[in-house]
């Protein structure tokens, strides 16, 4: 087994790191850590997300004055207040901030004074802010109201202007989480109310991301949507391990599939046999839980149980951490590495074209260190 330690390329740190080199012995795997000089914590884990959360202040601040009872609150009677009050009795928070934003529209000073505002859907990337779009950041600095999830990297939030209010609509443990019902109606009732809303997105907002269906409710409620794409995990973390997803003469498709099943049980939700193709690469998003079921399937069908698979976590940040191994190993390695989400799982014979692909699995494996 081997560590490699390296900071990925396309760091935003400005010293570029040498290599060090050296030979272990090994047996059929090997992973690679890469931390981070500065010793951040991920961008991703629940903490993180945690302190996220504290650090919307402005709405934590507003949340004791405003905090409905049963007794001082009254149910509206009037239709279109219902769906404001409902938002206004799980986060009273943001009642106050939407009476604000009325109230300047009314006196002309604030966001848009006729008609509602817009909704941009933006696609942050995987992680590394240097895979933002000059479009996304261009939305980013001059939005109003930013909503975020777990995805969306601490990097990419400090590119957001000092005026924007941010809201983490994301799931952490030991706090509330929104619905996506509950979005669809914050994004709905900001933009009625004449803000220009960013709704961030790790990756890209239309490849697993329900990006789809926001859009789909804000149209039907008469909102503009306006979609920035952002760099899918596919593209970035194949560009970072230096994987080609489509190889002339190695793999001649490539798809991307969700690992997630669809009654929450170990079964994913597509795969079987039309994805056991050995000149195809398959990308598997949000896959850790199923991997074990989709590897046997994938093999069962036909696929070579010593196809090159790796596993990144955190890719493009500081924190990535590879696993490389063969698809009848990957199941165990992760689990002996315990990667954690998010995880991008990519499986075919373009892994091996990566220059950290070991030479050779049965005997010797590298580990590479970047400072
Ligand atoms: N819209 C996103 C995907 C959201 S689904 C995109 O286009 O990339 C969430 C899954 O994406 C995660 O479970 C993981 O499989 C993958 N993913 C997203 N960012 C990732 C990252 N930085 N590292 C590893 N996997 C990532």
């Amino acid at each position: 087994m081997a560590l490699i330690n390296k900071l990925p390329s396309t760091s935003t740190t400005t010293s570029i790191p040498s290599i060090k080199i050296k030979s272990l012995t090994f047996k059929q795997v090997f992973t690679i850590h890469c931390t981070s000089n500065s010793q951040k914590a991920s961008p991703f884990t629940e903490k993180h997300s945690i302190e996220r959360y504290q650090r919307d202040n402005w709405l934590y601040n507003n949340q004791q004055q405003h905090q409905p009872s049963s007794s001082s609150c009254p149910v509206p009677d009037n239709q279109e207040f219902v769906r404001d009050y409902d938002i206004a009795l799980q986060l009273p928070e943001l009642r106050k901030l939407l009476d604000v934003l009325r109230e300047k529209r009314e006196i002309g000073n604030g966001f848009g004074e006729k008609g509602p505002g817009n909704v941009f859907l933006v696609g942050t990337g995987p992680g590394d802010p240097d895979l933002l779009t000059i479009k996304a950041l261009r939305v980013i600095e001059g939005a109003d109201l930013l909503l975020y999830d777990r995805l969306v990297s601490n990097e990419v939030l400090d590119l957001v202007g000092p005026n924007a209010r941010l809201l983490y609509v994301g799931k952490t443990a030991g706090y509330h989480s929104r619905t996506q019902e509950e979005i669809h109606q914050l994004l709905l009732s900001f933009a009625e109310a004449g803000a220009n809303v960013v709704r961030l997105k790790g990756g890209d907002p239309l490849v697993f991301g329900r990006g789809g269906e926001e859009m789909d409710f804000l149209q039907q409620q008469g909102i503009e949507v306006k979609v920035i794409p952002g760099i899918t995990a596919a593209s970035g973390i194949a560009a970072e391990l230096g994987i080609p997803l489509t190889h002339r003469g190695v793999a001649n498709s490539v798809r991307f599939l969700t690992g997630h099943s669809r009654k929450g049980g170990t079964d994913p939700l597509f795969v079987a046999e039309n994805a056991a193709d050995p000149d195809s690469t398959l990308v598997v998003y949000m896959g850790l839980s199923t991997l074990p079921s989709l590897a046997s399937k994938l093999m069962y069908h036909g696929l070579p149980d010593d196809t090159p698979c790796a596993a990144i976590e955190r890719g493009t940040t500081p924190q990535q951490r590879i696993v490389f191994a063969e698809l009848k190993n990957l199941s165990d390695e992760i689990a002996s590495h315990q990667l954690v989400s998010p995880t991008l799982i990519i499986i075919g014979k373009v892994v091996a074209l990566s220059p950290l692909w070991p030479h050779s699995v049965n005997e010797t494996s590298t580990l590479v260190e970047f400072r």
